[in-house]
């Protein structure tokens, strides 16, 4: 496994589930995170700040107003709900907006704020008086290049002379025509297309390039190219905004490449704690006895949602069968959803109308959703080796400190191995976990 907490891309390679069940692809990882996202991850830790130029003016503000943004945008950005700047805005923003232009590279968890400032950044840069791109914003898929878009109408909605366009599949532009609005966001390839194949804008009048989820970027081929290929057709004066999730070798080459002289901002990743978990392990046989544990674990709580990880695929559908046959409303996440699915079973679960989440490792972190109060681990995790596999013990049940609030995790072993594993992860966190009778009512107040 990887050392390095703050790197996600080796952190998740290191997450050996079995093989009928694939990992997700970074994207659609990061896509889901953002969907099942209720706020802002509050950071313990400091910004870091590296400037390549000593000149560079360096200064973190507290609100919005300090900023001074167009009336109409900073009405937007407060109808958000957004009432102070995050940690990574404080920094990030003054630099965006500062003149003459500075470049940025930010690299912070997901969830930190980095779309919402380079979207303000692009917002406030635009002279909605020019019928042409003055923004392009590179995003690795189509579903992020939606996600960042949606961002940008939601905050300029006071900004109605300011407009987008999507440079993403399924879109065209009629040949010969000029693309007349000020943003683009779109996945690299369509962009260069769009840019010298097709001459649809003219790239040195960009403002502002924006080159968001650099990491995935890296990872997916001919993404760094193609990016390449379009910031040589930029102006000198262009200014570029660099953002990633994570920070390793790879990413800050890219980095350095795209947005030289840069200032760089990093905020350590929150890590997930097992500090206000309460955990428990239930004695079964086999996993019909698991099943039901957990149906008298499921009939005793009263509030809240429950997350339930299988180890495989097929444990999983045989739990959400037995489930939905007793008349249990159960969602079901797994590797074989369509992304539309997923982002489905995500929205209703988040709203509440299923109580319950059956899962494998597809997404062990990232489903950080607030009305979960119950974690039950069905199947320990294990690597492929089966050894017992700590970090994603840790993901599933741990929680970053935003929400503070306590949390249960229910462990169903059954055998020996199983037993030794256990043993095997109390240690390892120096945490008890205690037995629970689920026979007994009262044991699970
Ligand atoms: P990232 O790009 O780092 O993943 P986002 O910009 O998507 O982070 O922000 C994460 C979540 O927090 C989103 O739901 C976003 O609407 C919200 N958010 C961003 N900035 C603020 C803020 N200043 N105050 C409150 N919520 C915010």
């Amino acid at each position: 496994g990887s050392k390095n907490a703050n790197d996600l891309t080796a952190d998740s390679r290191s997450n050996t589930s079995s093989e009928d069940d694939k990992e997700l692809p970074a994207s659609e990882k990061s896509l889901l995170q953002k969907i099942v996202r209720t706020g802002l991850i509050t950071s313990k830790h400091d910004i870091e700040v590296q400037r390549q130029d000593p000149k560079s003016p360096l200064y973190s503000i507290k609100s919005f107003e300090l900023l001074k943004l167009h009336p109409n945008l900073l009405k937007g950005v407060y109808e958000m709900g957004y009432n102070a700047p995050s940690k990574i805005q404080e920094t990030a923003l003054p630099l965006l907006l500062a003149n003459p232009p500075q470049n940025l590279i930010a690299q912070s968890q997901s969830g930190t704020g980095k779309t919402a400032a380079f979207v303000l950044a692009m917002l406030s840069r635009v002279d909605p008086e020019h019928q042409y791109p003055q923004v392009v914003c590179l995003s690795p898929t189509y579903e992020l290049a939606i996600q960042t878009g949606e961002v940008a109408a939601k905050m300029s909605t006071y900004c109605p002379n300011i407009r987008l366009r999507y440079a993403v599949r399924g879109e065209d532009v009629e040949k010969g025509s000029k693309i007349e609005e000020q943003i683009i966001v779109g996945t690299p390839g369509k962009v260069l297309d769009w840019a010298t194949k097709y001459k649809f804008f003219d790239p040195k009048k960009i403002k502002v390039f924006v080159l968001d989820e650099a990491d995935i970027m890296v990872d997916t081929q001919g993404h760094q190219d193609q990016s390449f290929r379009i910031r040589k057709l930029l102006p000198e004066t262009c200014q570029m905004m660099f953002f990633s999730a994570t920070y390793t070798e790879d990413v800050m080459r890219f980095a350095n490449a795209i947005a030289p002289m840069s200032v760089i901002i990093r905020l350590k990743r929150e890590e997930e704690t097992l500090d206000n978990i309460k955990q428990y392990y239930v004695n079964c046989n086999n996993k019909e006895d698991k099943y039901n544990a957990l149906v008298n674990i499921y009939g005793g709580v009263t509030i809240g949602q429950a997350m339930i990880f299988c180890q495989t695929k097929k444990m999983a559908l045989w739990l959400v069968n037995q489930m939905v046959e007793q008349g249990h409303a159960v969602a079901l996440l797994s590797g074989e959803l369509t992304v539309q699915q997923r982002i489905s079973v995500l929205d209703r679960f988040r709203e509440g109308k299923e109580k319950v989440l059956v899962t494998t490792n597809v997404l062990s972190r990232g489903i950080d959703i607030e009305q979960v109060t119950i974690v039950i681990n069905f199947d320990l995790p294990v690597t492929v080796t089966r050894e017992p596999d700590y970090d994603t013990y840790l993901h599933r049940i741990g929680r970053t400190g935003r929400f503070g609030k306590k949390g249960i995790a229910i462990n169903l072993v059954s055998g020996h191995s199983d037993h030794i594993l256990l043993k095997h992860i109390e240690e390892h966190f120096c945490k008890p976990i205690e037995c629970l009778n689920t026979d007994n009512a009262d044991d699970m107040e």
